[in-house]
């Protein structure tokens, strides 16, 4: 099955009525592992006497849209890349409010690697934009560091992690047009290892030998795609499961609920 986006209710920077408000439900949502992560960071910022409040979480391949042409169009200061290219349109990446975490950047950042969390910027400065975001790569990780190592060649290697991530949950991105599916299977080969070169939507002799020899290579386009999310489900359980209880979300009591 694809990779799962779930509901997630936390606390956002936004207000109603003048009461902090959980994040609008539209953009309430990502992986299973991205939900245990997220929990477990908030206790652990919580700990530090900080709060984690987030302003952006999902998006919609419209919502990304949108909010590029925004961009463009200079209605929107930070930039915003077409739909495609993001870990948000993946319930991948959270936006937080950097002044409630209560501790320098420098000190926050050990705090979000050990949940799994990256960075989007190279130094921890505040100051930059898109210092409030973070993605949680996952085994998506694994397509980026492929084409860091140059075995692919035709995409950056944070674009391919994103497309990766977003054709796992089953959502078109618009680069392979038709393929679509023979994409998807491209980049669940990298998760699962093999170097099958470009992630490009044409399954070549390399895709095929990679397919053949992890004995997923099916009688149809369909059967194989199902049997590497299965392989993929396999090897990466926390991306499919819900493991955190409603209990380990607990808003506080001012929260609108
Ligand atoms: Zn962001």
């Amino acid at each position: 099955m694809h990779s799962p986006l779930i509901r997630i209710d936390f606390p956002s920077i936004y207000f109603s009525a003048g009461i902090r408000a959980l994040l609008p439900r539209k953009m309430a949502v990502c992986t299973p592992d991205t939900r245990d992560a997220i929990s477990r960071l908030q206790k652990s910022v919580q700990q530090r006497g900080g709060e984690l409040y987030l302003s952006d979480l999902y998006r919609s391949h419209d919502m990304q849209l949108q909010s590029h042409l925004d961009w463009q169009a200079k209605r929107k200061v930070a930039f915003s890349p077409p739909p495609g290219g993001s870990l948000h349109e993946a319930g991948r990446s959270i936006d937080l409010d950097l002044d409630a975490l209560k501790m320098p950047l420098a000190d926050f950042w050990p705090l979000a690697k050990a949940e799994g969390f990256s960075p989007i910027i190279a130094t921890p400065s505040s100051q930059l934009s898109e210092a409030w975001h973070f993605d949680h790569r996952g085994s998506h990780h694994l397509v980026y560091e492929h084409y860091v190592a140059g075995r692919g060649r035709n995409l950056k290697p944070y674009a391919a992690m994103a497309a990766s991530a977003i054709l796992s949950t089953g959502v078109i991105v618009d680069r392979f047009a038709d393929n679509q599916r023979e994409a998807t299977i491209q980049c669940g080969l990298v998760r699962l290892g093999f170097d099958i070169g470009s992630i490009d939507g044409e399954l070549g002799a390399k895709s095929f030998a990679a397919l053949d020899s992890a004995g997923l290579h099916k009688s149809d386009l369909d059967a194989t795609l199902t049997a590497v999310e299965d392989a993929l489900q396999a090897a990466f359980p926390p991306e499919f499961e819900e493991t955190a209880g409603p209990d380990d979300f607990v808003a506080p009591s001012h929260v609108i609920q």
